[in-house]
């Protein structure tokens, strides 16, 4: 049965914890008026626009970090790796509250001790809250929705391929422009270009094509993830069960 987003008031916490926080910070700077509105908006877009720089950051070196001990690996699984292997469930779908909070905390702290100012810094700290925003609602988008608009559809094509082609290519969620810059970007396939250029009703047909393959890609992959993780568990136990016989027969 599909799940509807809306009466699981438990994946908007973020959006309450971090909305609370925004309005209080933007309450705060403005009864202090310590900072002009002028500077208040050019730094919110500031920090909006930073936020494809931490979104990038977090990705590639810390949810895809190749970890080596058991803790890191765990870490990096619960933190990301999780959401690969599931990728439609809304709670490996979103990031995770005990994540996002020291990661914004810490952005607060370096942007404070770079502006010399909570109320700059607070106004900078919005503009990431609104990115971050984007972001959880564009990855949802990915893996839940069939936008219809080209852009939507391109991002959403985008961020499936880094699921379901590479995982190292493709970690920009809200824009590529990083991935360019970083030397992970990869086009997409041309067949996904060539729909755009039919006429609109072969366009719309094909579009509801691409969006059924894609759910199906995504289906087949949990799937085969459950498969997988179902055989390891069975050799598990086989093996597990099985080893104190042969340690038996080879001891008579
Ligand atoms: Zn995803
Ligand atoms: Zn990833």
């Amino acid at each position: 049965m599909k799940k509807d987003i809306t009466r699981d008031w438990k994946q908007f916490i973020p959006v309450y914890f971090f909305g609370s926080i925004v309005v209080f910070i933007s309450w705060a700077a403005w009864f202090s008026q310590s900072i002009s509105l002028l500077d208040a908006v050019v730094l919110i877009i500031c920090g909006f626009l930073s936020w494809s720089f931490v979104e990038y950051c977090l990705h590639r070196f810390i949810f895809h970090y190749d970890a080596k001990s058991e803790l890191g690996k765990k870490f990096v699984y619960y933190q990301h790796l999780q959401h690969h292997e599931y990728p439609r469930q809304l709670d490996r779908l979103f990031a995770k509250l005990s994540t996002s909070t020291p990661v914004s905390a810490l952005y607060l702290l370096v942007a404070y001790s770079l502006l010399g100012s909570w109320a700059s810094a607070g106004c900078l700290y919005i503009g990431l809250v609104i990115g971050y925003f984007l972001y959880e609602f564009l990855h949802y988008q990915a893996h839940h929705m069939s936008p219809k608009l080209g852009i939507l559809r391109y991002l959403k094509k985008y961020h499936l391929l880094h699921h379901h082609s590479r995982s190292n290519l493709r970690y920009g969620v809200t824009s590529p422009l990083l991935d360019i810059l970083f030397g992970t970007y990869a086009p997409l396939p041309v067949k996904s270009v060539l729909t755009n250029k039919l006429n609109p009703v072969a366009s719309k047909v094909a579009r509801k094509v691409e969006n059924q393959v894609d759910r199906l890609v995504e289906q087949v992959s949990e799937s085969t993830t459950r498969v997988t993780k179902a055989t390891e568990a069975i050799a598990e136990k086989a093996s597990s069960t099985l080893l104190p016989k042969s340690a038996k027969t080879s001891s008579t």
